[in-house]
């Protein structure tokens, strides 16, 4: 079986990820106006009603100004830790008891045909967390949000066949930025910020040695970065190595306000031990 994945929105201005595997699909996040996301599913023909519910990674606006509405009006089931409740609350109006879902950070659970792992990750929030989902040997992950790349988060995604990963701002565009106020530049370049080129580059350069595939590099910031730059960090990293985006690896960016194409991932049984194969098709 396929498992697909697309990420609709994906930036320091609106994150949301959608991700298939037999009937079951999946929201990871909803940080865009409702209708947004309604229009970036339907655009891959994915009518917001068949979802089978919404994971929360943290409470900041990007990953939930749509939560309450696209909850509400469809009938989805929310997921997110405790202190992620209590962070969100207040801010995506009320969620019906019924479609209001607990899960521990760390605690595998089954969404139906997807199995959904989560951990934390060190982020100024309540209680955040990334998810890696599995669809029988097929998995995919998403590590934004991430001041640093610890050891864990490393341990949580390594041999996933797609990962989303954070390239959020270069640290010199950053520090020269006049719109920013030094406390949130400050908080940006801290442990529990973001995730810089530099640092996006190293785990890259791991995660590809550990076997995956397909890297997305997401949550990119506005002011602080462009698609090019955070591309051309990373590719010159893995140069370093000989490791070729295009032939070694699928390197993309994953768009801040246009949507991605739909990554077809599945199983390749022609050598024993071979990695799984992601097609990214045309973008409808
Ligand atoms: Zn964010
Ligand atoms: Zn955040």
């Amino acid at each position: 079986m396929e498992m697909y994945f697309c990420p609709l929105f994906s930036g320091s201005s609106g994150n949301a990820l959608f991700c298939q595997y037999g009937y079951t699909r999946l929201l990871i996040d909803a940080g865009k106006p409702g209708r947004a996301i309604e229009e970036a599913l339907r655009s891959i023909g994915v009518d917001p009603g068949t979802l089978s519910g919404i994971l929360v990674t943290h409470e900041h606006s990007d990953h939930i100004q749509g939560v309450g509405v696209l909850a509400r009006r469809h009938g989805l089931p929310v997921y997110a830790t405790s202190g992620t409740w209590l962070g969100m609350e207040g801010k995506i109006g009320k969620i019906p008891p019924e479609l209001r879902r607990e899960f521990y950070a760390g605690r595998d659970f089954y969404l139906g045909d997807l199995g959904v792992v989560s951990f934390p990750i060190p982020h100024d929030a309540q209680e955040p967390v990334g998810f890696r989902l599995y669809g029988g040997n097929l998995s995919v992950s998403t590590a934004t949000d991430l001041g640093c790349f610890t050891r864990e988060v490393y341990d949580q995604i390594a041999g996933s066949s797609l990962i989303l990963l954070e390239s959020n701002h270069d640290p010199d565009m950053l520090r020269r930025n006049p719109h920013y106020s030094s406390a949130l530049k400050a908080r940006i370049l801290g442990e529990r910020g973001h995730l810089s080129n530099e640092s996006c580059a190293k785990a890259l350069r791991a995660l590809v040695n550990a076997g995956t595939g397909t890297v997305l590099l997401g949550h990119l910031s506005g002011e602080n970065n462009t698609p090019e730059l955070a591309m051309r960090v990373n590719t010159d990293y893995l140069g370093l190595e000989d490791i070729q985006p295009g032939r070694d690896v699928t390197l993309n960016v994953a768009q801040r306000d246009t949507r991605g194409p739909v990554y077809i991932i599945r199983e390749t049984h022609s050598a024993p031990g071979s990695r799984q194969q992601v097609t990214e098709p045309s973008s409808e």
